[in-house]
């Protein structure tokens, strides 16, 4: 099969034969009506391996937090999440638009929103005030790279929301990246949460989905959304099926997409000139490549030309490891940009 060397995310994965011989074979019925059999079993699955009652299965991450965050608000309240998150920065402005919100960011540690900040920004009981109603945390953290939240930090977090009647959603699109980079059960970290999303479609390589879960309560009314935004839908346990297999069989192969990252980064920091801006704990790398004078162009140019497809903001780009990269791969990869880089010198 033809290489899929795309080091601009994990989303770009493609699904195993397996997935696509269970997408064939999936048992079907109407969604809409709760009578897919393949959808259920992954929305149960995904319930158990989390520690939730219950789960919905949605189009994409963006649509899954976009529901969850609608179940857990009214108009007019005031959400708390880390200034560089996801949902704060990439979806859209969804929360201003759909659910009508004001948004408290914080700046993190490290993606880590300290519990004496969320402390200060919950809002008291006051007629000027919007009321706190919702903490969203993400892990990994995608933007500080791909960082894993300890069940430590998230514990912290989780207890001082609920001292002031907060309830806690986790950005989970990469929940087990962080339970695999920490080696924990994926429930130690879901724990301090009420509810999550996972994205089937990055790392775990469906083609397709997210999930959310909560309690069955919050299910029923995040899934009346999800028919809301169009999310409805029909024989949908042909994309099911790939996720189930996401994720019986493809969580504990994320240990692999961290090792060429840390691979990745230890070749590019011995590259005068790149500096891998972030500790690599799952399988994003940070780079600055200013040091060797390249334009964003020049570096994409130069990874085109090693047959790699890639990205960069300035002199900044993050490169993502993932399902159909392997060792092989980076050596090759990290041999020819040296070769560049050094012939671009003389
Ligand atoms: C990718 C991602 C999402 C959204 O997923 P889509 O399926 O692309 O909409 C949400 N949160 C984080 C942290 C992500 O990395």
């Amino acid at each position: 099969m033809e290489k899929n060397l795309d080091f601009r995310s994990d989303t770009v994965t493609w699904p195993t034969l397996e997935m696509r011989k269970a997408a064939a074979k999936a048992v079907i019925g109407d969604d809409v009506y709760g009578e897919d059999p393949t959808v259920n079993e992954l929305e149960r699955l995904a319930a158990e391996m989390l520690g939730k009652e219950a789960g919905l299965f949605v189009t994409s991450g963006t649509q899954g937090n976009a529901v969850s965050i609608l179940a857990h608000t009214q108009r007019g309240d005031e959400i708390i999440l880390e200034a560089r998150s996801h949902i704060y920065l990439n979806e859209v402005g969804g929360l201003a638009v759909l659910g009508n919100l004001m948004v408290r960011p914080i700046v993190g540690e490290s993606g880590w929103m300290k519990p004496e900040d969320i402390k200060r920004a919950v809002r008291a009981d006051n007629i000027h005030y919007p009321r706190t109603h919702l903490l969203c945390v993400e892990n990994t953290h995608n933007a500080v790279g791909g960082i894993p939240l300890t069940p430590k930090q998230l514990k912290a977090d989780w207890e001082v929301a609920k001292e002031h009647d907060l309830c806690v959603h986790l950005d989970g699109a990469r929940i087990f990246n962080a339970s695999i980079a920490l080696k924990i059960d994926v429930k130690k970290l879901t724990q301090y949460s009420d509810t999550v999303m996972i994205c089937l479609s990055k790392g775990l390589s469906a083609p397709i989905g997210s999930v959310v879960v909560g309690k069955s309560e919050f299910i029923k009314k995040a899934r009346k959304y999800r028919k809301m935004l169009g999310g409805g839908m029909r024989q949908a346990g042909i994309i099911a099926a790939p996720g189930i297999i996401a994720l019986t069989k493809m969580v504990d192969r994320l240990a692999e997409d961290h090792e060429t990252a840390r691979l990745l980064a230890e070749g590019l920091n011995k590259i005068n000139g790149i500096n891998v801006l972030n500790p690599v704990r799952t399988n994003m790398v940070y780079i600055d490549f200013a040091g060797i004078n390249w334009t964003s162009s020049d570096w994409i140019e130069a990874c085109r030309k090693l047959g790699w497809k890639t990205r960069a903001s300035g002199t900044i780009t993050r490169l993502c490891t993932h399902y159909g990269i392997n060792i092989e791969d980076i050596k090759v990869f990290i041999e020819g940009l040296n070769r560049l880089v050094y012939s671009e010198r003389l």
